[in-house]
């Protein structure tokens, strides 16, 4: 059965009937729904429009997160406020009739689900099935469990988990299909392998699992990791872990070593049900062996869609020279070719709508001739926002020697996190002690996937400061490449890989602390960046289409899903062992 799509399934390409079954807590699924809060959100949603454009049999699970992450208001002050963004499925969705239960905290909540076909470029449909236990028969309580994406406390989260990873798991199968690969996005997601496990077992206790059977749950399930840091595992106390997913289940994850510092952590829990596992960088996959050295975790690189990405000016210029673009990223290394002049007007428009944007949002006019930077992501502290203002006055003489510099900043707090509330608070504080005529500096309100998009085009630098290693991958200076803007960055993450100095954009140097980083950016800007901008317009554009040949044809999801179906999801070393014991792969 074939359900993903009308047409034929191409055995050239998958030589096994089936699906990927993929799993993600978020999902940037259409920029009207508001079921994703950030970059892990983006890149799932980037994933599967890469897989419907490639034709990968694949169908996805998430929760519907009916309340939906929140749309942030700043006060002058910079002091956010949330407000909840509650949809409804039904202008997007179509419910389906299929029912599982799961069981939380001893009670048995029933699971529904809503179908949004992800069309690919030539039709081919990945269906995405938001998990929803808003239904008659659950409790006040129960009901409310698909409502806030990373909301409420540990509990709540971990019940969540249940529903998406045990909920989900069993629906795949009411539904229908035959998923011979499990993909976990992230740990959120770990649970699916118990629902494996327990249906392999008939539904036996956990308790009876032999290592076979272990072995056939572990056959079909993939794991990738995106956290560098170990507090950003997922974990969960033994106490909750008893009283939430009961007993006979804490016991069994106890015993298979799925504990760590007395805590249930579901990275472990993935990778000990996983027969292959990624980070999501080169240095990432580096950073998660040392932190889980009994496993072998490989790197595949993260990429962004990128129709989703370019401005339409730069799709046009790019249809124009290189039309075989679209259908594959990598003739984006033509862009090496590119007319000078095609390539700044593209630019040129792109910026024009990013100010008449802003002009929209705060009535401040920006100057479209003046080197304007973009900083736009998560506000949590180890991103740095506030590097740029280490010493304030060296950035008004960069501006003052550059006859001008505009720097647009956006970004939410996850709600809990005061210390990324704080440093909102610290750049809109700045921004108003240091704007004057030659320096202008704005934070933009509710940074969603439609300003993301606008700024990573528009601006003329994309700047990122993290504190190395903590930034997995990154996946904003990927969409600024594509559009062949320049990242002025950190050396961590993707931009290890990216990063050509002075051909795609200028690395950060390394310091012993924040000053001597911040140091390494100003000089950067003074030696290289303006000096470049100002003077030399034929070079600036020769920078900009390197950075599309380079790294537009390299860091895109189309590249990523292609390395996913062959090295994670259906190596050809597996299909060949398939081919001989049929039943072993197609699970
Ligand atoms: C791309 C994107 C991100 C990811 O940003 P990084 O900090 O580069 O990982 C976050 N939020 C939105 C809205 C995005 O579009």
């Amino acid at each position: 059965m074939q359900p993903t799509s009308s047409k034929p399934f191409s055995y050239e390409t998958f030589p096994i009937s089936g699906v990927v079954a993929y799993f993600s807590m978020e999902i940037a699924i259409n920029p009207a729904m508001p079921t994703y809060s950030g970059g892990l959100g983006i890149l799932a949603g980037d994933t599967l429009r890469s897989a419907a454009d490639l034709g990968v049999p694949l169908v996805a699970f998430t929760l519907v997160h009916r309340k939906g992450y929140f749309q942030q208001h700043l006060d002058v002050m910079g002091t956010q406020k949330e407000e909840v963004q509650p949809w409804d499925p039904t202008d997007f969705c179509t419910e389906e009739p299929a029912r599982v239960t799961v069981s939380v905290e001893g009670r048995t909540v029933t699971v529904r689900c809503w179908r949004y076909n992800l069309a690919g470029r030539y039709g081919h449909v990945v269906p995405i099935y938001l998990l929803d236990t808003d239904v008659d028969g659950n409790s006040g309580w129960d009901r409310g469990l698909t409502d806030h994406l990373y909301g409420g406390d540990t509990n709540y989260r971990l019940q969540q988990e249940i529903v998406l990873g045990m909920g989900g798991a069993r629906m795949v199968r009411a539904l229908g299909f035959r998923a011979n690969v499990y993909h976990m996005n992230e740990g959120h997601a770990a649970l699916l392998t118990l629902a494996l496990l327990e249906s392999q077992l008939g539904g036996g206790p956990l308790g009876e699992a032999t290592e076979t059977d272990m072995q056939q749950v572990r056959k079909r399930c993939v794991f990738t990791t995106h956290t560098p840091v170990p507090a950003g595992h997922d974990r969960f106390s033994t106490e909750q872990s008893i009283r939430i997913l009961g007993g006979d289940r804490t016991a069994r994850l106890e015993k298979l070593g799925c504990f760590r510092d007395g805590m249930l952590n579901m990275t472990l829990l993935a990778l000990r049900f996983s027969r292959y596992a990624n980070g999501v960088a080169m240095q990432h996959g580096k950073v998660s062996r040392e932190m889980f050295p009994e496993f072998a975790i490989d790197s595949i690189t993260n990429g962004v869609h990128a129709p989703t990405w370019t401005s339409a000016p730069i799709q046009q210029m790019l249809d124009e020279h290189i039309p075989a673009w679209r259908r594959d990223n990598l003739y984006l290394r033509n862009a090496i070719d590119l007319p000078e002049k095609a390539i700044i007007q593209a630019h040129a428009r792109t910026k024009e709508a990013l100010l008449a944007d802003v002009a929209a949002r705060t009535g401040l006019v920006l100057n479209p001739k003046v080197l304007t930077l973009g900083f736009a992501r998560r506000a949590a502290t180890y991103k740095r926002a506030t590097l740029l203002f280490t010493d304030p006055q060296r950035l008004v003489e960069i501006a003052t020697a550059a006859g001008g510099l505009q720097i647009l900043y956006a970004g939410k707090a996850h709600p809990q996190d005061e210390p990324g509330k704080a440093l909102i608070q610290k750049v809109v504080e700045e921004a108003a002690k240091l704007s004057n005529d030659v320096l202008r500096i704005v934070y933009l309100e509710n940074h969603a996937w439609d300003l993301g998009a606008l700024l990573t085009s528009g601006v003329d630098v994309w700047v990122n400061t993290p504190k190395r290693p903590y930034e997995a991958s990154g996946t904003s200076g990927m969409k600024a490449a594509l559009n062949g803007v320049p990242s002025l960055s950190i050396l961590d993450g993707w931009w290890i890989e990216g990063c050509i100095e002075g051909f795609t954009g200028w690395a950060i140097e390394d310091g012993a602390n924040d000053v001597e980083e911040a140091t390494s950016l100003y000089k950067k800007l003074e030696t290289a960046v303006v000096p470049l901008f100002l003077q030399q317009p034929e070079n600036w554009a020769h920078l900009m289409r390197n950075t599309i040949a380079f790294n537009g044809s390299y860091f895109n999801t189309n590249r990523m899903v292609k390395q996913y179906t062959r090295n994670s999801y259906y190596p050809v070393k597996l299909i060949e062992q398939a081919k001989v014991q049929e039943v072993a792969y197609a699970g």
